[in-house]
């Protein structure tokens, strides 16, 4: 596996790095070059190519000044506009990297935006870059796509292994949890995992990597068939949700509201 690493940008964005010892690194979501250009010479690192998960800005918006350093491919989603793409990435397709060990598969998950891809390395553990599509007890608003596209989208991220590793564009996971404990405060899982959270951010340490299987057990937005949780819907809206996009539907726009 290769060695993953986060570098800080903007106010919560993570701009994750892999290598795996020789020297190359590639990078993910690079928002801003500055950050990047200062970690791959502090950790005397060159770059082997740039991924893209979803064209905002503060994914994409460092890739021109990174190329005038170093003239590396641009790996982006097919159907978005991304600066300096070489190379566009499609559904179910999968990626030799420069610079990575093992390839990397695409998954295109629309809702956040309507070209969104996810990138999943297989492994022992296997790791999932998500960008703003799955968050750590969260996921991305719906900017361009519908609640229906998103269900569908999260709904094939939750297919993956539960040791999957989950890297995301953003730390909001502490927030994240607090809106979580509305929606089942009972959740012992999230309980857990909350405290786990406080106690890495005291540390100064991400939230992440979070692992997919307590993902599956604590974030409400991959929770559409949980009993408890259309329990609480249901007190809340007075209506009766069963089918899983209404679920998400509801659970998306009460945080929308909150
Ligand atoms: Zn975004
Ligand atoms: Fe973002």
């Amino acid at each position: 596996m290769d060695i993953i690493e986060p570098i800080a940008a903007f106010a919560d964005n993570y701009i994750w790095c892999l290598r795996h010892g020789d020297g190359q690194a590639v990078v993910v979501d690079p928002g801003d070059a500055r950050p990047v250009l200062e970690y791959l010479r502090a950790q005397g690192l060159s770059l082997a190519a740039i991924l893209a998960t979803h064209h905002h800005p503060d994914h994409v918006g460092g890739i021109p000044e990174l190329l005038e350093h170093y003239q590396v491919p641009v790996y982006g989603p097919a159907h978005e506009d991304i600066p300096g793409r070489t190379l566009a990435l499609e559904d179910g397709q999968s990626y030799q990297i420069p610079g990575l060990a093992e390839p990397l598969w695409v998954l295109e998950v629309p809702g956040h935006t309507a070209g969104h891809v996810a990138l999943y390395q297989p492994g022992e553990p296997g790791v999932l870059f998500s960008g703003d599509t799955l968050f750590s007890v969260g996921c991305g608003r719906l900017f361009e796509g519908t609640a229906a596209q998103m269900q569908h989208s999260l709904s094939r991220l939750r297919t993956l292994p539960d040791n999957t590793l989950l890297y995301c564009g953003h730390e909001y996971t502490m927030a994240n949890c607090r809106f979580a404990l509305h929606v089942e405060p009972a959740n012992r899982a999230l309980h857990a995992w909350m405290a786990e959270v406080e106690r890495r951010r005291a540390a100064g340490l991400p939230s992440l990597p979070a692992i997919l299987g307590t993902e599956k057990q604590v974030n409400p937005f991959l929770r559409w068939d949980e009993p408890q949780l259309m329990e609480q819907l249901r007190f809340r809206t007075g209506q009766d949700l069963s089918d899983p996009v209404a679920v998400f539907a509801a659970v998306r726009s009460w945080k929308d509201q909150s």
